[in-house]
């Protein structure tokens, strides 16, 4: 059905839509556990692991509890070795973003004596923080006007101004930004960006939108809502093929490879093999995973049990099954591991 176009405007009337965006987020909003907080660090951690990993996930698989457990401040991050800040966040992936959380922590204990800054220039000087996490920091910390624009907000807001533009050059992008600012609620900016972000994750989801039931439906302006956003650029995804060894010793201990230096580095993984030396070996498994553009073919080989004066190479190690809980491995080789053993 086709949806008359909002007349008055929704910018002339911003101050109606964002009561009515704050009465039903008071009603509807979902309890997350950053949202009883008001610790910047609490909520600097929620950011991070929510970057490129959904609610369901980070809160499902108590990866967010677990944590805030095992470092609990700023002190805690900022002092954690490499293997139990890789284990915290194993299966998480993206392994780059904890490495910068802890760099995150580092600079507000030595640069800030142990206190986030609020002004927004400073905030963007902390390692690891870009407008989005400032603003962030900036709403949901400390309560201050932001403009923030996650995902869902830039396809709530093209849905609202029914923007049939790209929004992911750089003229869809400033326009969506101008937008999110002159909507934003300089009276209420937590709840606020906590409600579009919801609205965007609730009625007006990916795909489809549960316009019927919107509580901000008679701003919008859109009679396309699920064919936008527009975008402009699809990354192509490229496959790609991993070949890795299955080799245990007389102990019955598993062959691993410490990652360093790779996007993987500090990771334990099973060692990877050129095709060329190990296609005469039979398959064990082959199982797919997907990271970032990449679509890769895990296949793994059986090279038996190595016999007497087998040399490990640079960064393998052989390890006991009781010692692999402990132990940070990559997810697509932990669910490789567990299913072989
Ligand atoms: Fe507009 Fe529908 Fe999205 Fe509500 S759910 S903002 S009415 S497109």
């Amino acid at each position: 059905m086709v949806k008359p176009r909002c007349t008055t405007g929704l910018l002339d009337g911003r101050a109606r839509f964002r009561t009515a965006l704050a009465r039903w987020f008071a009603k509807s909003g979902k309890d997350y556990p950053w949202r009883r907080t008001h610790d910047p660090y609490a909520i600097l951690v929620s950011e991070v692991m929510l970057q490129q990993t959904q609610i369901a996930t980070v809160l499902g698989k108590g990866y967010y509890t677990r944590f805030l457990a095992a470092f609990p401040d700023l002190r805690a991050l900022a002092a954690a070795d490499d293997a139990s800040l890789l284990k915290a966040w194993e299966g998480l992936g993206y392994y780059r973003r904890v490495r910068m959380l802890r760099e995150t922590a580092r600079a507000v204990l030595t640069d800030n004596r142990g206190v986030f800054p609020q002004d927004l220039e400073d905030l963007l000087k902390l390692p690891g923080v870009g407008p989005y996490t400032a603003g962030a920091l900036r709403a949901f910390a400390f309560n201050l006007p932001a403009v923030l624009v996650d995902g869902n907000v830039a396809r709530v807001l093209a849905r609202l101004f029914d923007f049939a533009a790209p929004i992911d050059d750089a003229a869809g992008l400033r326009q969506i930004h101008e937008w999110a600012e002159a909507l934003a609620d300089p009276k209420r900016p937590r709840i606020h960006h906590a409600a579009l972000m919801e609205l965007g994750q609730t009625h007006c989801r990916p795909g489809e939108p549960d316009c019927a039931c919107c509580p901000v439906e008679r701003f919008c302006s859109s009679t396309r809502a699920a064919s936008l956003p527009a975008k402009s650029r699809k990354t192509p995804v490229t496959k790609v093929t991993e070949h890795a060894l299955w080799l245990r010793d007389a102990r019955d201990r598993l062959l691993l490879h410490h990652e360093r230096g790779q996007r993987r580095t500090g990771l334990w993984q099973l060692p990877t093999r050129d095709l060329t030396e190990i296609a005469r070996l039979p398959v064990l498994s082959e199982s797919l995973y997907s990271i970032t553009r990449y679509r890769v073919s895990l296949i793994v080989h059986d090279g038996g049990t190595a016999g007497r004066g087998f040399r490990l190479a640079v960064d393998e190690a052989w390890r006991a099954p009781s010692e692999l809980p402990d132990l940070a491995l990559a997810a697509p080789f932990r669910r490789v591991i567990e299913r072989l053993l």
